[in-house]
């Protein structure tokens, strides 16, 4: 089975396409706590069509405010916010949460603020961070080192990481993770597939970040988590594995972060021809 860490995706169709396609987790990503009803009430839907036999992927979200939206939260939201909100069963980590200096230059300090709320409420949970991270690699590195010493179990990926072999050295360090997203099918993602040939087997995660980013050869088109399988593709060929390796690999890496998210039953992960679903043969290709 293959496994969505990264999406944000509404309608319950694109959902049950990706688990026809064998992708049987996924982790549709809060970008924020107004807007979370909708989310949790997907993940039961899903749990339900699931217990009562149909093909339905398991699907859990996250709590947090995208760096977008963190200027115009930072009145409102605050650690006890978050940190309620992510006591609901459906809620396995910290995020869509982080500093992003490319579109948020002119609120640096803001994003800075809000970034150390999720950081605490990570510390404070118990719950790993989801991270989105772009152009601002030193702050985000002394961040989570300050976190890190304050909270020394902090744990977290970065997602849809698009940065440098350096950045990942140092991201390594702090013993998290990173996630592939179709950038790496990309002709101009090739710097940062590299990075993925290197990084430690048990650290890489894959997504879609679908809506966007669908990979080749879906490029242009809207993306969605049944397409993470060609992200899947694309790191089985640059780490020399097979698919079914990679699918379970990154599964497996999934449940070790995301903790609270219960494992399938034994033998509907292990990468193998297919996986049972509550006795449903599902090929995992
Ligand atoms: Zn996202």
């Amino acid at each position: 089975m293959f496994t969505d860490s990264h999406c944000h995706i509404e309608d319950d169709e694109t959902a049950l396409r990706a688990a026809a396609a064998g992708v049987e987790a996924m982790l549709n990503a809060g970008r924020d706590l107004d807007e979370a009803e909708a989310q949790l009430l997907m993940c039961d839907r899903m749990a339900r069509l699931r217990a009562a036999g149909g093909l339905a992927p398991m699907m859990w979200t996250s709590a947090g405010i995208h760096p977008d939206s963190a200027k115009a939260k930072l009145g409102r939201i605050g650690v006890d916010e978050i940190v309620k909100a992510a006591e609901k069963p459906q809620v396995i980590a910290i995020g869509e949460c982080g500093l992003d200096y490319h579109y948020g230059a002119d609120c640096i300090n803001e994003q800075k603020e809000m970034f150390a709320r999720h950081i605490e409420a990570a510390g404070v949970s118990g719950l790993p961070l989801m991270i989105h991270q772009r152009e601002a690699e030193a702050d985000m590195l002394e961040m989570l080192a300050a976190g890190k010493r304050k909270f020394p179990e902090l744990a977290g990926v970065i997602h849809c990481f698009t940065s440098t072999p350096d950045f990942a050295k140092e991201v390594l360090a702090l013993g998290f993770y990173i996630s592939a997203s179709g950038i790496v099918t990309f002709k101009s993602g090739a710097a940062v597939a590299e990075v993925f040939k290197s990084y430690p087997q048990d650290k890489i995660l894959i997504e879609t970040d679908s809506p966007y980013l669908a990979p080749v050869p879906y490029r242009g088109k809207t993306n969605e988590p049944a397409f993470v399988v060609k992200t899947a593709e694309k790191i089985a060929a640059i780490r020399g594995l097979t698919v079914e390796e990679t699918a379970r690999i990154t599964t497996g890496n999934f449940f070790n972060l995301y903790h609270k998210a219960t494992r399938p039953e034994s033998g509907s992960d292990d990468g193998s021809a297919g996986c049972s679903v509550l006795g449903r043969k599902v090929q995992s290709v």
